[in-house]
């Protein structure tokens, strides 16, 4: 992509209304747009972000064994009814008729038209074990919305629901989530403790949510400093074997982490005094396990192999894939601007011509896109006639990991310099060799 044709609305001026760093750089990198109290429009770069982790969680679901689908945002106010919660939920929920006079609403969760679409198709436990989940934006009227897409009204989430035979596989599809929750994060460039947690709305009583230490975080934390060492990395997982699955969520869970909501001063106590910390921390996700809470108020059975009938056992699973932009903010940047982990990186890689309209410079700057096209791998050429000062403003404020700089001096000795925006660390080297090494960075995120 080239700079000088694409939608990159720069603001020079910090905006007055974010509180938060991350909000601050979504807003001044030209990422998104508020266009009510939470409700955000995604200019082209917080777009490209978003997708990406959008693509992250769908592999590793997939990899998880879940099996994609897609509810509508909006849902009709009688599956509601059935559970019970229409009138439990609250003012959270945004409800609205539509011109029959039919109670509607813009679904803050879909626990009802899982459990709805489940029902109507399968009886047997000749179906189960079956995950389902999608990825799709959600409306709570939350009272106050802030930080920008932290806490925004209409936020994207990823919600998956388990359908299992019995307990015991119940808590293995829980444990599966788990696992694949931390492998999700750790792709993001993230730390994401799970926390043991209360349980709200949705009720249950087997619940984690998911951490990322930050000073601006809304939840109060307790924990081991221990925790933030564990490291899934790419060991392979067999999703299919229960104890191993267990294994992993025992390694990630036995030390302590709580949220004040489950905070036990006793226990933490027993914590070796140098390794007892308080903190804040984001939610970036959280399983449940709740039964058959909504099997049995609506309906949902299966036959077992002895032939009787049982409300089917599930659980809901989600990640906050709009408030991930924000947690990885907020966890990886500096006084210049956002630093991109290579998973989630809108572009991997910028290009910037110190001297637009050189015949030599030109010519190596549009050699290297081409170059990295050829290897899929889509640089942000900064084209523009400006200053090289301000090209780099740019481009640090943006946060792509990785920066080739050209100019026609290197040139002249045949050298690029490739740069490191977190470390800030150059190195001179051949076009084509920078093209390598690039090549080799992402071969460990793609
Ligand atoms: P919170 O306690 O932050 O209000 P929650 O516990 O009500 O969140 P869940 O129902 O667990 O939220 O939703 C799953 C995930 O969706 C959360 O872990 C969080 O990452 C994300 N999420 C929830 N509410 C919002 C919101 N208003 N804006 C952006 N993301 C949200
Ligand atoms: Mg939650």
């Amino acid at each position: 992509m080239r700079l000088s044709r694409y939608f990159l609305p720069v603001l020079k001026e910090d905006p007055k209304e974010a509180q938060i760093v991350s909000h601050r750089y979504m807003l001044r990198a030209g990422m998104i747009k508020q266009q009510a109290a939470g409700i955000y429009s995604w200019l082209p770069l917080g777009y490209r972000v978003l997708k990406r982790i959008e693509q992250i969680v769908h592999e590793e679901q997939i990899r998880a064994g879940h099996i994609p689908l897609l509810m509508p945002t909006l849902q009709p106010a009688d599956l509601w009814r059935e559970s019970g919660r229409y009138d439990d939920y609250g003012q959270e929920m945004l409800r609205i008729k539509d011109r029959h006079e039919r109670d509607m609403l813009y679904g803050p969760t879909n626990e009802e038209m899982i459990t709805d679409i489940f029902r109507s198709h399968v009886s047997s436990y000749k179906d189960l074990p079956l995950t389902l989940y999608h990825i799709q934006w959600k409306f709570r009227d939350e009272m106050r919305p802030r930080f920008g897409v932290m806490r925004g009204r209409e936020f994207f989430m990823k919600d998956g629901y388990n359908f299992d035979i019995d307990r015991d596989s119940a808590l293995h599809a829980y444990n599966r989530h788990m696992v694949s929750y931390l492998r999700t994060y750790e792709r993001m460039g993230l730390t994401a403790i799970p926390m043991r947690a209360a349980s709200g709305p949705i009720g249950g009583d087997n619940t984690h949510e998911f951490l990322v230490l930050a000073n601006t975080g809304e939840s109060e934390v307790f924990y081991d400093d221990r925790v933030t060492a564990l490291k899934l990395g790419d060991r392979a997982v067999d999703y299919d074997n229960r104890a191993e699955v267990a294994g992993v969520c025992d390694e990630f869970t036995t030390l302590y982490a709580r949220t004040d909501e489950t905070h036990d001063a006793a226990l933490f106590d027993q914590i070796p005094a140098e390794h007892q910390k308080v903190g804040r921390g984001i939610e970036v996700g959280q399983i449940f396990y709740f039964g058959t809470k909504y099997s049995e108020a609506m309906g949902a059975t299966v036959v077992t192999p002895d032939g009787s009938k049982v409300p089917v056992e599930m659980g809901s699973h989600g990640i906050g894939v709009s408030r991930l932009l924000g947690a990885i903010i907020e966890a990886s940047h500096d006084e210049k601007g956002i630093i991109w982990p290579e998973g989630v990186t809108p572009f991997p890689v910028g290009i910037v011509n110190l001297k637009q309209g050189d015949a030599a410079a030109d010519e190596a700057c549009a050699a290297l896109e081409k170059a990295l096209l050829a290897k899929g791998l889509e640089p942000l050429y900064d084209d523009r006639d400006e200053r090289a000062g301000a090209k780099f403003a740019t481009m640090d404020l943006i946060g792509l990991p990785w920066r080739i700089t050209v100019g026609p001096r290197g040139l002249q000795k045949g050298v690029v310099e490739l740069t490191s925006r977190r470390s800030g660390e150059s190195e001179e080297l051949s076009p084509e060799a920078a093209v390598e090494r690039i090549v080799e960075i992402y071969a460990a995120h793609r």
